[in-house]
């Protein structure tokens, strides 16, 4: 997924549209030790504008991943929808924060795509914002299933509350 801003960089105001739906880094995401899996090519609509000397672009993404959820463990999937911006210049001594100098004509959008999609991901995903997870005792998924077991240990955020009564 290239960006070729030739033409841009050569015109104040111009303006370049781009949209592409492909496959990305071979449909899988490291993140923190999980195998994340990119269920749909990527849907990118943007444009990139020449303001002021820099490049200004604008990006919609949208895609499709799946996840495992980490309190019943099951695997479901998470539309995601991003709009991104940045800006890039050519020149170094025009470079401001955040802006990205670029060599050449062409913007690979590849890895500032995968960023966007990587942070939009939760560190403790859910499968559904109240799912009530895996009985600790019997392993049933309780999403579906009911079961009988007493729970008698103590509730781990109350165990720090408990602990905190004991120092004083
Ligand atoms: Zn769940
Ligand atoms: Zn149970």
């Amino acid at each position: 997924m290239e960006v070729n801003v030739s033409e841009i960089l050569k015109n104040e105001g111009f303006k370049k549209e781009f949209y592409f739906f492909e496959d990305i880094g071979n449909n899988t995401i490291e993140f923190f030790g999980e195998k994340i899996y990119i269920t749909k090519p990527v849907e990118i609509e943007g444009y990139a504008i020449n303001y002021e000397g820099k490049i200004r672009l604008n990006m919609n993404i949208e895609t499709e991943i799946n996840r495992s959820c980490s309190r019943c463990l099951g695997s479901y999937n998470e539309k995601l929808n991003i709009d991104a911006e940045y800006v890039f210049v050519i020149n170094p001594d025009n470079q401001s924060k955040d802006e990205i100098l670029i060599k050449g004509e062409t913007i690979a959008l590849d890895e500032y795509v995968m960023d966007e999609i990587t942070s939009q991901m939760a560190m403790k995903p859910l499968c559904k914002s109240d799912c009530k997870g895996l009985c600790p005792k019997c392993g049933k998924n309780k999403n579906y299933e009911k079961c009988e077991c007493i729970l008698d240990e103590i509730d781990p955020r109350l165990q720090v509350l408990s602990s905190i009564f004991k120092k004083k």
